[in-house]
């Protein structure tokens, strides 16, 4: 018996970012989708769950850095399902890139772009099927609200859904051993935007937050 985090939402072991699966009578729903080739686990996990790839309906996408869409294509490819993404990540994911420059000192800077060009190499261009703004509603197997958390990345969408009280704030916030920071650091975008995306989030009272790297975080 695989354990849930809360009920039909589960974490797919194995996976950098972490992905999340969202399932349901009507299918299920990917939230990111790893480092290139973690198709391959997201699909083992989901027969684990007794699911075929066939019952994925959509893959959500938080922001374009590469451990989280790298997968993305594959697994489109494999199941059918649609990609969702918001408008500034979807074209960056389009093209395969990152959407901000990451913030590091000069003579550090030339060696980590190369490195950066070569990982980058091995992720696949997705177009997303559907673009999603601030606000929107998608009834996918629960109803997911769509959050602008820009801060990490210009264009960072969390999906936040109210009846489970799950939000999925990608790398909006980080998880350190239970708790929560916004994104900061060389690889944020801009820390104001972090900071305020955050609080936002928060106001929500989530009872879960289920962020893109590190464990679970109960708020209750
Ligand atoms: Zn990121």
């Amino acid at each position: 018996m695989i354990q849930p985090i809360v009920a039909g939402v589960y974490r797919v072991p194995g996976v950098v970012a972490n992905c999340y699966v969202l399932t349901g009578t009507d299918g299920v729903d990917v939230i990111d989708a790893g480092l290139p080739y973690s198709h391959r686990q997201i699909l083992a996990f989901l027969r684990r769950l007794g699911r075929e790839p066939g019952a994925v309906r959509q893959i959500l996408i938080t922001h374009a850095d590469r451990d989280h869409v790298g997968g993305a294509a594959a697994l489109r490819a494999a199941t059918g399902a649609r990609v969702v993404a918001g408008p500034l990540e979807g074209a960056a994911m389009s093209e395969a890139r990152e959407t901000r420059r990451i913030g590091l000192p000069g003579p550090m800077r030339g060696a980590f772009e190369a490195a950066s060009t070569l990982l980058f190499a091995r992720v696949t261009p997705v177009a997303p099927d559907t673009a999603v703004n601030d606000g929107d509603e998608l009834i996918g197997v629960a109803r997911l609200r769509v959050l602008h958390t820009p801060g990490h990345t210009p264009g960072h969408m969390s999906y936040f859904a109210p009846d489970l009280g799950v939000l999925f704030a990608g790398d909006s916030l980080r998880s350190f051993g239970g708790r929560l920071r916004a994104s900061f650091g060389a690889n944020t975008d801009n820390e104001v935007q972090a900071q305020e995306s955050a609080w936002r989030q928060l106001t929500l009272n989530p009872e879960v937050i289920l962020a893109g790297h590190g464990t679970p975080v109960w708020t209750k």
